[in-house]
């Protein structure tokens, strides 16, 4: 290896949100913590599972639940007719 240009590459342990966790190698070499991680991924869980960051799911479906998609299906034939 070349000197001096390499970055140091530590061992470090990685928690999730959710409790789990692992170890891996990383320069940033310190242990972190992430939000999602393979245990708790929907694509492994199968389950579906809202990751919300300051409430914009409860914020889309405030303004997009309810009535707004039935309105809106409800208008489609009234606009084939013409
Ligand atoms: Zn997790």
């Amino acid at each position: 290896m070349k000197d001096k240009i390499h970055p140091k590459y530590a061992e470090v342990t990685v928690t999730c949100a959710c409790g789990a966790s692992f170890k891996t190698r990383s320069t940033l070499c310190k242990d972190y913590q992430v939000d999602i991680c393979s245990v708790c991924h929907p694509f492994y869980t199968g389950k579906q599972k809202f990751v919300d960051t300051a409430g914009r799911v409860e914020k889309f479906q405030k303004k997009f639940g309810g009535q707004y998609f039935k309105k809106a299906e409800a208008a489609k034939p009234a606009a084939a007719k013409k």
